[in-house]
């Protein structure tokens, strides 16, 4: 997983053809497969726009690797129309008027499919629910958005290419750096939008407007009615971010950790808050997410569970930091053999993290060591051979088989000659 790319390069003072800048800002495939949808609507009389964060980035000077495409009017008939003249399938979901076109090999970018989604309004039966969405015009489908920086549109079907749609003001927030909501319900409808707001905060090196964090302390209690899946992704975004660490300062900051559990509050003292990230294995998610957790008890794990849900992998691996974390001082003074046997049982992402993050450079030599060299070292006899030798399968089998390996890390063996002999004396001592 890569951690998204904070190189900026602000044209968002320029004037400049929106058309231009778009084309800059696309490798060749990407434009191609653009023309090619902007043909269609084109023919089909269809207003097609690229919208939001795409948006966003093209007025920040960024490089465009994904772009999101809205149609005021039937998203999936276009999408049928382009299937059937360039290729491969689309699935269409009705409801939502949002199709998936599944690109033919040509068109292909790192994407296998484009979206096309119909503009839409939303609107929110109850504080915190997901919204009901209703087909609507491009101004509903901007009003309908987080912030001001993410509700710009730039029209792309025929003679309106690279005509700017900035009803809510946007692009003057772009150029003063300011996260503003669209409206004082907005945290309220969406409570994920302050955890948005704060990484696009530090992302960007922006700043909330005065008017929009004075909302955050009327929607912190509804906090508590988001889905586990919700706000774990919420989290797992930010936990992405080469920012991560100043994004989760605010989130304390703000108070928006506690709401989500107590365990997790007071984030400048994990280790997360207190170590520099530049390490490469601590370039990806999990590892965050352990490193931020590791000093928590047990049971405040599966607390903390029961409000994520994290995936049965990660939570494997966290009960496994916690554990090690609190016991790492076990480690010195014994044996190779004897670490491998302490450490065996623990998870390998856990043990990965530890020994990147840990501050004692005994214990960090001793943890590498056992990543790079020790956990490989192997007897040259398997199970194969003891059968061989006549031994009934059993214990036995494994009992001789660490005894071996324990032989071979604390140097009592160095050939397989040496591996042999020891292996007939224990055969003759058990005989
Ligand atoms: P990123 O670079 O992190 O992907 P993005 O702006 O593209 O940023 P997405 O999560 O991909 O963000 O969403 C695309 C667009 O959909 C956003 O720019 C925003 O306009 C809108 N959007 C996403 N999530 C929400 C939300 N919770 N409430 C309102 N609008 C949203
Ligand atoms: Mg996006």
């Amino acid at each position: 997983m890569f951690l998204r790319d904070d190189f900026l390069c602000y044209n968002t003072h320029v004037e400049q053809s929106y058309s231009e800048l778009l084309e800059k800002s696309l490798d060749a495939t990407r434009r191609a497969l653009l023309d090619i949808v902007r043909d269609q609507a084109t023919q089909r009389g269809l207003p097609l726009y690229i919208v939001g964060g795409s948006v966003r980035d093209l007025l920040l000077g960024r490089r465009l690797n994904d772009f999101d495409l809205t149609v005021e009017g039937d998203a999936i008939g276009l999408a049928r129309a382009l299937a059937s003249k360039h290729g491969d399938t689309v699935t269409g979901h009705n409801k939502f008027g949002t199709a998936k076109w599944f690109l033919p090999a040509n068109l292909k970018t790192d994407h296998r499919t484009l979206d096309l989604i119909s503009a839409r309004s939303e609107t929110y039966k109850h504080p915190a629910a997901l919204p009901t969405v209703r087909l609507g015009n491009i101004t509903d489908d901007l009003r309908r958005r987080d912030f001001t920086i993410n509700a710009l549109a730039i029209r792309l079907d025929g003679s309106h290419f690279g005509e700017l749609r900035d009803d809510l003001h946007g692009r003057e927030d772009l150029q003063k750096g300011l996260i503003r909501v669209l409206h004082p319900r907005s945290f309220i409808d969406d409570p994920t939008r302050m955890y948005r707001a704060v990484r696009y905060e530090g992302r960007y090196g922006f700043k909330m407007t005065q008017d929009t964090l004075a909302l955050i302390s009327e929607a912190r209690a509804l906090i508590d009615d988001l889905s586990p899946q919700r706000i774990r992704h919420e989290l797992d975004l930010i936990l992405e971010e080469r920012n991560a660490v100043s994004m989760l300062k605010r989130l304390d900051e703000l108070d928006l950790l506690t709401p989500i559990h107590a365990a997790i509050a007071n984030f400048s003292q994990s280790n997360l808050g207190t170590l520099k990230l530049d390490d490469p294995a601590l370039q990806n998610r999990n590892s965050r997410w352990i490193l931020w957790l590791m000093h928590l008890t047990d049971q405040e794990i599966e607390f903390l569970n029961e409000r994520l849900h994290f995936t049965a992998d990660l939570l494997k691996s966290l009960h496994s930091a916690a554990v090690l974390n609190a016991n790492l001082t076990a480690v010195i003074g014994l044996k190779p053999s004897q670490i491998v046997e302490l450490l065996e049982s623990y998870s390998h992402k856990a043990l990965e993290v530890l020994s990147s993050a840990v501050q004692d450079q005994v214990i960090k030599n001793i943890l590498t060591k056992y990543l790079s060299e020790w956990w490989y070292v192997k007897p040259k006899t398997t199970g194969h051979d003891l059968k061989k030798l006549g031994i009934p399968p059993g214990p036995k089998y494994t009992e001789i088989l660490r005894r071996l390996r324990a032989a071979w890390l604390d140097g009592e063996i160095k050939t397989e000659e040496e591996e042999k002999k020891m292996l007939n004396e224990m055969l003759k001592e058990s005989n």
